[in-house]
């Protein structure tokens, strides 16, 4: 069903709707950007129509809110241990069409990856409810429509912002009551249907290809331009690497908290294993391996959909101007010359 709310009317629905969940939405943080006098857009709770930034792209995608930057895991003594709590509420989340996708994504790795259930995940993902951003124009660095993430219709409600007033698609019935006596509209919402931006993510015909390309002379050049700061890997909607740390809390060793904290592919040391081994060396080494896993691995392992979502946070976070979409094209051009070379 559709309605149309004037903003006061949906600040009382909010109001109503934090009974029982947690409303997280972007939101703009004036001042907080990495350069001086640039503002940060991130995820956060809400309470108000007016906190939500929709006009522009959040810098960080929905999946903090699932699987923060840094979370504690669990509390320890000598002899027990106490697991972190949860909110208690439901978690009602503003995401735009990639960003849903990229949750199903998130849900692979984190709930059905060789048979393990990642309980802090699960425990936050059953409690949430998506509210779908409309998103018709997308940015400069947005690739969607090629990755096929540009539309979705999984969503309990989705919201049209207006002047003044929001158009809603009200589809779980468990929000009904909170629109009775709105004023009803047909309001549908429509999607990005072509980016400025467009990538062809190019077939690897066989693990021979597959092989050479992985020792093509084309990773070098990440070697110079890539400073393996892994900021393209904190902004990714679909990355979920994460490291532990046990936190000390006094002299004492045994006390203390565990914690997780997101960690990054990108950065030098990520493949260290015991005995001074590690497997990626080199900037580009690491490159090739999140370029292969975001368009190649992932969908050959959960033959679905590829990894990356086309959100395009990562072009815009590389303090080095270095584009994913300009690297599938590198990719694609480099299988296109092995795939020659074979067939001489
Ligand atoms: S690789 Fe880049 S474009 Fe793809 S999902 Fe991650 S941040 Fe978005
Ligand atoms: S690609 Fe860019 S953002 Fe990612 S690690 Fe390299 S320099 Fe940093």
């Amino acid at each position: 069903m559709g309605y149309k709310v004037s903003f006061e009317e949906a600040n009382k629905i909010f109001a109503a709707l934090q009974d029982e969940y947690e409303i997280w939405a972007p939101k703009r943080f004036v001042g907080k950007g990495r350069y001086s006098d640039t503002d940060m857009i991130k995820y956060d709770k809400i309470n108000t129509v007016e906190e939500i930034e929709y006009m522009d792209k959040s810098d960080f995608p929905a999946k903090e809110v699932l699987s923060p930057i840094t979370e504690s895991l669990f509390y320890f003594t000598e002899d027990e241990y106490i697991e972190s709590k949860a909110t208690g509420k439901k978690l009602l989340i503003f995401m735009r069409p990639c960003d849903i996708h990229a949750q199903h994504h998130q849900e692979k790795i984190y709930l059905s990856n060789g048979g393990f259930e990642d309980m802090y995940y699960k425990r936050m993902n059953e409690k949430v409810k998506i509210v779908m951003m409309e998103c018709t124009t997308g940015w400069d660095t947005c690739f969607c429509v090629s990755m096929g993430t540009n539309k979705s219709e999984d969503y309990s409600m989705a919201v049209r912002f207006g002047e003044g007033e929001l158009s809603l698609d009200v589809k779980d019935g468990a929000f009904a009551p909170y629109f009775e006596g709105k004023n009803e509209s047909g309001f549908k919402p429509e999607y990005v249907e072509k980016n400025q931006l467009t990538v062809e993510v190019p077939e690897i015909p066989n693990k021979e290809v597959l092989t050479k390309l992985k020792n093509h002379p084309m990773w070098n050049e990440y070697n110079k331009r890539c400073i393996s700061c892994g900021a393209c890997t904190v902004a990714c909607s679909t990355c979920t690497c994460f490291t532990t740390t046990d936190i000390i809390y006094n002299e004492n060793a045994n006390v203390g908290e565990r914690k997780r904290t997101t960690a990054s592919c990108q950065v030098k040391g990520f493949s260290d294993m015991a005995g001074g081994m590690s497997f990626r060396n080199t900037a580009g080494d690491r490159m090739r391996f999140k370029v292969l896993h975001k368009f190649h691995d992932y969908k050959e392992r959960f033959q679905d959909y590829h990894m990356c979502v086309g959100c395009g946070r990562c072009i815009d976070r590389c303090p080095e101007y270095i584009s994913i979409a300009a690297t599938v094209k590198k990719m694609a051009n480099a299988i296109d010359e092995i795939v020659a070379e074979e067939n001489k």
